[in-house]
C-alpha cells in the first residue's frame, strides 16, 4: 500500500509538533523517519494511526484521502502500530494478547482463542518467529515481547507498519534480529515506518529516510548518507560525533561497591551481589538494556533504597546507614535518570534550583534565611559557565526546555568539590548540541581527578564517554571491559554472556550494525 501524508499539522496548545508535514511511503519500502528526541516523530505516527485528530492536512491511501476517528479505523484501513512503549498486558498468553488486538469473540463475547493460536502460528511460521502462542506476556524477554505486537499488527492484516523507536529497548542482537524481520516483512510487501534517532540502525536497514526536526520535514537522504551527514541534517549544524578526550590518568580506587544485593518493593532480587569499582579519574560506564538494576543500583548509592546486603564506601568510609543529604555532604554529585522527578522542583525558580542541595550551607544562608543575593549571582555565574538559555534566573525552572533543565542540573551537582560524580541518562533527551557539551564537562570533572560513574542503556554514550565499561544483566556486573570495546562484544554482554565467550562469538558473527559500523570506518 503507498501511504501519502500531505501537510499534516498537529498543535498542542502553541506548540506546533507537527507543522505542514509531508511523507510518501512507497509499498514494500523500508522508510525511516529520524529525528531528535522532541521533533514530533511519535505526534505524526500517533496521527496516522487515529489516535490524535490533525488540526491540518491529509492521510492518503493507494490514492484514497482517508479520515481516522480512532485507531480501530486505522486498523481498519491497514494501518498497524507498534508503539514506543509496549501496551501488553503482562499476565495475558500470546495468543490472548493478539485475540484482543482484533477482538475475535465467539459466541457469547468470549475471546476466540482457537482462531488467535491458529493466527499465532501462521504468522511466525511464514515469518519464522519462534513465539509460542500458550506462553505468558510477562515471561517472555523484550525482543519476543515485540515480536508479538507485530504479530499481533499482521493479524490484523497490516499493509503498513509502523515501529516507534523498536530498539529503544533492545540488544544489538536483538535489533540485528528485529532489523532481519523488517526486511522479511519488507520482502513481503509490507511498508514499514521505522522510528529511530539512532543512525546507524538508519544506514543499516533504510530505503528511503526523511528527517524531522522541530516539526518540520528539513530533508530526504539517501541510506547511502554518512552519520555525519545524517546528524547534520537532523541537528541542523555540523556536528562532531566524537567526544574530545585525553587517556584517562586513573589514580587509586576510591569508591567500591562489594557485594550488594537490593530487593524491589514485591521481595524480588534486582540487584544482585554486585561488585564494582571507581578509581579516581576515570570514567566507568555501567552498559545495559534498562531494566536491569541499573536504576536500584544508583538509588542505593545515593541512598533513596537499603539494600538488604553489602557494602558501598566511598574513600574508606561506609555510606550505608547514612541519608541522602548525608551522602551528598560527603561529596557526591548526583544526576539522576528523571530529572522531573528527581532532579528539580517545578514550582521553584532557576535560581533557587541551582542551591538546593546547598540551602541552608553558607554562603548561601545567612541565618535560618536564603541570602536572595548570593542565590542570584551564583545563579547567574552558573547559568553562563553551563551555557542555560534563559530569559530571568527568577523564572521558574519549569519554563525551560529540557536540555536546559539538565544543564541546571549539572550545573549544580558539579559547582562543588566532588569526590564522586554519578551520572544516570545525563543526556536522555538532549538535543545533540547540548549533548555534547554535557559530555565534555564530564570529562573535564575526570580531568580534575573525580571518580566518574555513568549509567547509560545508550550504547553510543557509553562508548563516548567510557574509560571502562562495567555491563550489567539482571542485577549483577557480567564483566567489566576496556573503553572502545566492540558494539557486537558488549551486546552479547548485555544479554549475560561473559566476556571472553562474548569474544569468541562475536569474531563469529557480526551483526548488521556491527557491519554498517565498520563500513562507516572504511569511507572516514
Ligand atoms: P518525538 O517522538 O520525535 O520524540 P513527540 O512527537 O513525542 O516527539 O513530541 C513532539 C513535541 O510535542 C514535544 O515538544 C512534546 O513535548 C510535544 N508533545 C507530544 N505529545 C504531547 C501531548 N500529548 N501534549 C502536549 N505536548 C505534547
Ligand atoms: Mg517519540
Amino acid at each position: 500500500m503507498k501511504l501519502e501524508l500531505r501537510g499534516i499539522t498537529k498543535r498542542f496548545g502553541p506548540l506546533v509538533a507537527n507543522d505542514h508535514i509531508d511523507l510518501v511511503v512507497q509499498p514494500g519500502e523500508i522508510h525511516a523517519l529520524l529525528g531528535e528526541n522532541g521533533a514530533g516523530k511519535s505526534t505524526l505516527m500517533n496521527v496516522l494511526y487515529g489516535l490524535y485528530e490533525p488540526d491540518g492536512g491529509e492521510i492518503v491511501l493507494d490514492g484514497e484521502p482517508v479520515r481516522f476517528s480512532g485507531p480501530g479505523d486505522a486498523v481498519a484501513a491497514g494501518i498497524g502500530m507498534v508503539h514506543q512503549h509496549f501496551m501488553l498486558v503482562p499476565v495475558f498468553t500470546v495468543a490472548e494478547s493478539v485475540a484482543l488486538g482484533y477482538e475475535a469473540t465467539g459466541p457469547l463475547g468470549i475471546l476466540d482463542l482457537k482462531e488467535s493460536r491458529r493466527r499465532v502460528r501462521a504468522i511466525s511460521e511464514r515469518f519464522g518467529f519462534d513465539v509460542d502462542p500458550g506462553a505468558r506476556i510477562e515471561d517472555l524477554p523484550v525482543g519476543a515481547q515485540q515480536r508479538v505486537e507485530i504479530i499481533k499488527a499482521l493479524s490484523r492484516d497490516a499493509k503498513v507498519l509502523i515501529l516507534d523507536e523498536p530498539t529503544a529497548v533492545l540488544t544489538p542482537q536483538e535489533t540485528d534480529e528485529l532489523i532481519a524481520i523488517m526486511r522479511q516483512l519488507r520482502d513481503g510487501g509490507t511498508s514499514i515506518v521505522f522510528i529511530t534517532h539512532k543512525l546507524r540502525e538508519v544506514r543499516a536497514v533504510a530505503d528511503a529516510i526523511t528527517v524531522i526536526r522541530r516539526g518540520r520535514v528539513v530533508g530526504k537522504a539517501s541510506p547511502t548518507s554518512t552519520e555525519t551527514e545524517l546528524a547534520s541534517l537532523m541537528v541542523g549544524r555540523t556536528v562532531s560525533m566524537a567526544v574530545d578526550k585525553a587517556p584517562a590518568q586513573p589514580g587509586e580506587e576510591t569508591f567500591a561497591v562489594r557485594d550488594l544485593t537490593v530487593l524491589d518493593p514485591a521481595g524480588n532480587v534486582v540487584v544482585d551481589g554486585l561488585d564494582l569499582g571507581v578509581r579516581r579519574g576515570e570514567i566507568l560506564a555501567v552498559a545495559g538494556v534498562q531494566g536491569n538494576g541499573q536504576t536500584e543500583l544508583t538509588e542505593t548509592i545515593l541512598g533513596l533504597t537499603e539494600p538488604v546486603a553489602g557494602s558501598i564506601t566511598l574513600d574508606g568510609t561506609e555510606l550505608l546507614g547514612r541519608g541522602v543529604k548525608d551522602r551528598l555532604r560527603a561529596g557526591i554529585g548526583f544526576v539522576p535518570e528523571d530529572r522531573s522527578t528527581d532532579g528539580v522542583i517545578a514550582g521553584f525558580s532557576i535560581a533557587e534550583n541551582l542551591v538546593l542541595d546547598l540551602y541552608d550551607t553558607a554562603p548561601f544562608a545567612s541565618g535560618p534565611a536564603l541570602s536572595p543575593q548570593v542565590v542570584h549571582e551564583n545563579a547567574e555565574r552558573r547559568t553562563q559557565e553551563f551555557d542555560v538559555r534563559f530569559t530571568s534566573v527568577d523564572d521558574a525552572i519549569s519554563t525551560l526546555s529540557g536540555g536546559n533543565q539538565q544543564k541546571v542540573v549539572l550545573a549544580r551537582e558539579m559547582s562543588r568539590p566532588l569526590r564522586l560524580l554519578i551520572a544516570s541518562q545525563p543526556t536522555r533527551g538532549l538535543d545533540v548540541g547540548s549533548i555534547e557539551f554535557v559530555h565534555s564537562r564530564i570529562v573535564a570533572e575526570r580531568d580534575g581527578g573525580t571518580p566518574v560513574l555513568i549509567v547509560s542503556t545508550e550504547l553510543d554514550e557509553v562508548l563516548a564517554l567510557a574509560d571502562r565499561i562495567a555491563v550489567m544483566y539482571r542485577g549483577r556486573v557480567v564483566g567489566v571491559v576496556p573503553g572502545g570495546t566492540d558494539r557486537d562484544v558488549l551486546g552479547l554482554m548485555m544479554a549475560g554472556v561473559p566476556a571472553e565467550e562474548a569474544r569468541a562469538q562475536a569474531a563469529e558473527h557480526h551483526t548488521a550494525l556491527g557491519a554498517a559500523d565498520e563500513e562507516e570506518e572504511a569511507t572516514a
